[in-house]
């Protein structure tokens, strides 16, 4: 990934500090020049790195730093706040309320990735709980409908269309009317883009704008554009009121974060950015995350964000008073489950940890492992309540084994290896069950712990871990890379039981 480069470039010039016994000032403008040099190349503005190179070395002041402070500490220090603030905005993002439909236009130029994003976006929210659906109302460019609707398909979301009119303002207004009535709470309005900026598209936007009177305006910037991206976040906000900007295509140009910086310094809050062609290729924005995972600092701040509201922190404290009783049935694998899918892509997790080099999981891998997720779901469905709670025992050679295989379209041998599974795992968590430390059976304790002092809570996890076990998966850091494993037969279980020692 390419903003990766940037960010190895701006981590081995800061390695300069710590390869040099005196820092002076000539070290800290070598320093500095390197970082210039990297963001030159990231295609940032001139005006712009030049103006965090000065602050850096104000908020430094070197020749007045006292001789016992930790000169290496404050310049990246200031390195770091420079670099975020260069991609902060002022203003807040948009943020939907709950409990009412919020509706959302989304514009742009043709190509720039509107009707992509809009199923990552609908996707996003889908997985934190909300009702996302989609409208149609790009009625000028041939397929979109076909295209909004196939999207919509795969990932199951409502949507609305209709390829025979011809007017934009008519189906916007029909779609956010009728998903309004049906009380779904984000409804998307996709719209049409044209090849430049033109008074057509302009026109176009201020009347569908008009007639579904959008909650907020999501602007879609293609980030290939680099530095010029200022111009055009300018034009379309000077035309609508856009209230927060995705930029995509940050998997292929060398270009994003002259892109990045130029919509920063415009105000307009950049709420997600699109690096690649899948539905999963998606992050969440926030200048300060970002920053730390460009330089390979991890974001436990992201991750707990991450993990918030897929069930996996909420409900901790009674999975693990259970799992302390040593008690783990279908059912209860079957919730861990639930809580793996909705997390979304593994790799996108992982980069967020501290310490792990990012592109760990290979991308068909981890699909594949999410596939079979999805299979013992299903196979979980087709049992009954006894069955799931463990009241009554599944033998995997019965016909009762076989006919679940039936109901869930999965073979025989799937059903015991799930069984099997389970019983390893049931195993494996009364041992550890008994190690648990209570920090994680207080409510919401491990959130915030986490937010506190991710490291002291990394050490507890592993006191955690019966260490005969841990050490049997080669340590804490090993047992991370096993995720990517997790595809493979007899994996899931250790990844499983990472799961529930964390
Ligand atoms: P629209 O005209 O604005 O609706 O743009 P589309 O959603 O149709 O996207 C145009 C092209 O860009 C498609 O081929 C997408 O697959 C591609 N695309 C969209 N977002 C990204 C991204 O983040 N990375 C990459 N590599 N391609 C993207
Ligand atoms: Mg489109």
């Amino acid at each position: 990934m390419v903003l990766a480069d940037l960010g190895s470039k701006i981590t081995s010039a800061l390695t300069k500090l710590s390869t040099t016994t005196v820092i002076d000032e000539a070290v800290l403008d070598s320093v500095l020049k390197d970082i210039k040099n990297a963001l030159f190349h990231a295609d940032v503005n001139m005006m712009l790195v030049a103006k965090m190179s000065k602050n850096v070395k104000k908020a430094v002041n070197i020749k007045e730093l006292a001789s016992g402070i930790n000169k290496r500490k404050v310049i990246k220090k200031a390195v770091f706040d420079e670099l975020k603030k260069m991609l902060e905005s002022e203003r807040p993002p948009f943020e939907p309320k709950k409990g009412q439909p919020n509706v959302i236009m989304f514009v742009g130029l043709q190509g720039s990735g509107k009707t992509t994003t809009i199923a990552k976006y609908a996707r996003w929210y889908q997985r934190k709980g909300w009702k996302p659906c989609m409208v149609c109302a790009d009625t000028f460019r041939a397929g979109a409908y076909e295209q909004l609707k196939q999207n919509a398909v795969r990932i199951r979301v409502p949507f609305f269309g209709d390829p025979y009119e011809a007017d934009p303002v008519a189906v916007a207004k029909e779609g956010v009317e009728l998903f309004k009535r049906d009380k779904f709470d984000i409804i998307i309005v996709d719209t049409s883009g044209r090849h430049k900026q033109e008074s057509a598209l302009f026109d176009e936007m201020q009347s569908v704008r008009d007639a579904v009177k959008p909650d907020n305006i999501v602007f879609v910037l293609d980030s290939t554009i680099g530095a010029a991206a200022i111009d055009q976040a300018k034009a379309f906000r000077e035309t609508v009121d856009v209230g927060s900007v995705i930029i995509t295509k940050l998997d292929g140009h060398a270009k994003g974060g002259g892109a990045l910086s130029a919509v920063a310094a415009t105000q307009s809050p950049i709420i997600f950015l699109g690096t690649g062609e899948h539905f999963e290729d998606f992050d969440k924005f926030e200048a300060r995350s970002f920053v730390r995972r460009l330089l390979g600092m991890g974001d436990v701040q992201g991750l707990v964000e991450e993990l918030k509201g897929t069930g996996m922190l909420d409900n901790q404290p009674e999975m693990m008073k259970r799992l302390q009783k040593g008690i783990f049935t279908l059912r209860d694998m079957y919730a861990q489950f639930q809580a793996v899918m909705k997390l979304g892509p593994l790799n996108r997790v992982m980069s967020m940890i501290p310490g792990l080099p990012q592109g760990l999981i290979p991308k068909g891998g981890e699909q594949e492992g999410q596939n079979r997720i999805r299979k013992m779901m299903y196979m979980m469905d087709s049992m009954t309540d006894d069955e799931l709670d463990g009241h009554v025992e599944l033998d995997p050679h019965s016909t009762r084994a076989r006919r679940i295989a039936q109901g869930s379209g999965t073979t025989w041998m799937e059903v015991s290896q799930l069984l099997k599974y389970q019983k390893q795992m049931a195993k494996m968590v009364g041992k550890m069950g008994k190690n648990m430390p209570n920090m994680m059976t207080n409510d919401n304790a491990f959130s915030k712990q986490m937010a506190r002092n991710p490291n002291a809570v990394m050490q507890q996890l592993q006191k955690t871990m019966d260490p005969a076990m841990l050490r049997q998966m080669g340590g804490m850091g090993n047992m991370m890379k096993m995720m990517k494993e997790m595809g493979k037969n007899g994996e899931m279980q250790k990844m499983m039981s990472k799961m529930m020692g964390r």
